[in-house]
């Protein structure tokens, strides 16, 4: 099955199943599933909701702007959220929320088999880095080390069968927009995007390796690697 069938059945699967937040519509995501940068956020608000689109609201606008001020387009790439749908007041999705739309998210990224994930946010990127800080770590490059959701994964290298992503967390666009030092930095940490995918820009692996639990992903530790267990 290729990519856009495997997004679209994975789709229909959260669809049809009891995940939080069913009152709101369901945000998929969407973009190039061939992307080589995926954007993740922290949940729709009330624009993605209403067209079932992610980040289409003021924070989405400038999304794109700053997508296009470093050569991209939107469709260029693929966007998503941690939960995939509104929680109620535009509050500060849950604990519970995040780990029962976990396994969707997990698989999404797997099929899509992205090179660097942005974070959008520090909910998103404490989903992949859970000591991270943002003041402290957005625009720092980080590499995670994927574990296999239970249908597997194409992410395959010969080594150590599954490759590293990176990881780079940047501020919400939403916070950019209440702060011009907010947003003259998210504009800068935009600027090295693509000089992070092609690998110029240096990793930091001054985090302590996360204790992550089996569908997450894990900071790479080349000195203490997780065994390889492959299926959980
Ligand atoms: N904020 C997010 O984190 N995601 C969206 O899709 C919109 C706003």
């Amino acid at each position: 099955m290729g990519k856009i069938d495997e997004l679209k059945k994975l789709e229909s699967e959260i669809a049809s199943v009891s995940l939080p937040l069913r009152e709101s519509n369901l945000v998929f995501g969407e973009g190039n599933p061939d992307c080589e940068v995926m954007f993740v956020g922290e949940a729709p608000g009330f624009h993605e909701d209403r067209l079932k689109r992610p980040f289409v609201g003021r924070g989405g606008q400038l999304l794109d702007k700053l997508i296009g001020e470093i050569g991209w387009k939107r469709e260029d790439v693929y966007i998503t959220n941690i939960v995939k749908r509104r929680p109620p007041e535009n509050r500060d999705p849950l604990p519970e929320e995040i780990e029962a739309y976990k396994p969707y998210l997990t698989r999404q990224i797997e099929i899509i088999n992205p090179k660097a994930i942005v974070c959008l946010g520090r909910f998103s990127m404490n989903y992949f880095l859970p000591d991270a800080k943002i003041s402290r770590d957005h625009g720092r490059v980080f590499k995670v080390h994927p574990v296999r959701s239970r249908e597997g994964s194409q992410r395959v290298s010969a080594s150590n069968g599954v490759d590293d992503l990176i990881v780079f967390p940047v501020y919400h666009p939403a916070a950019a927009l209440r702060s011009t030092e907010m947003m003259n930095t998210l504009r800068e940490d935009f600027k090295k995007i693509p000089k992070v995918v092609s690998g110029e820009f240096g990793t930091t692996e001054s985090l302590s390796p996360a204790r992550l639990d089996k569908e997450m992903v894990r900071l790479r530790s080349p000195r203490k690697r997780p065994p390889q267990t492959g299926l959980f």
